[in-house]
């Protein structure tokens, strides 16, 4: 394995993935963290940009993490594959376990309280059972990833929220749950942003 930290900084294992990528996206926020968000692969806008969950999607994490009283940079989010599939198609089994190492290492290292799966792919990969996503958003698992248990929250992906606008509560109310039983962002600065208003 080819990792510079939390990093993977060269992998050629997934061919058809590395035709399609411009980069690798690694996973962005603290390495000590208590959170840490799991999404299934990057997009076009992460491809470009370098970071996971960054358009769309992104901002409505972000303003799920504001409501909950955290920032992105209170939380660690990264992805099951870290090269962009071709036309946003789901990663293979193949692709998904070539990749699974890197994850199991970054978690690992980063050692979080909570992982949260966003969708349906990081949740089945996590678990290794097939999920219904929608009405087992909220539940909490005990996962094996790697050598290690993990406590694991599902959730629904934040683009759900954008076509199903009745996704939208459970993702908020998803990510609040994520903030309380992980303890991120208990340094009272949630408390302080909450008094402005
Ligand atoms: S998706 Fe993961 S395993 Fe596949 S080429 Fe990219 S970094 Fe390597």
């Amino acid at each position: 394995m080819s990792m510079d930290g939390l990093n993977v900084t060269a992998c050629e294992r997934c061919p058809e993935l590395c035709e399609s990528r411009s980069r690798i996206v690694n996973g962005v926020g603290p390495d000590d963290t208590a959170l840490v968000f799991v999404g299934e692969a990057p997009g076009a806008n992460e491809d470009e940009e370098g970071e996971p969950f960054v358009g769309r999607s992104g901002t409505v994490l972000d303003d799920a993490l504001r409501d909950a009283g955290l920032s992105r940079a209170d939380v660690r989010i990264t992805n099951c594959v870290r090269c962009r599939p071709p036309e946003n198609r789901d990663p293979t089994t193949e692709e998904l376990s070539n990749c699974r190492g890197y994850l199991e290492t970054e978690l690992d290292r980063l050692d979080p309280e909570l992982v949260v799966t966003l969708g349906k792919v990081p949740s089945e990969h996590l678990l290794g059972r097939s999920v219904a996503v929608t009405s087992e958003a909220g539940d909490v698992y005990d996962a094996r990833i790697g050598d290690r248990s993990y406590r694991l929250l599902v959730s629904v992906h934040p683009a759900a929220t954008l076509y199903d606008r009745s996704q939208a509560e459970t993702f908020v109310d998803t990510v609040a749950r994520a903030a309380e039983l992980s303890g991120a962002g208990e340094s009272g600065e949630g408390q302080s942003r909450l008094g402005e208003f």
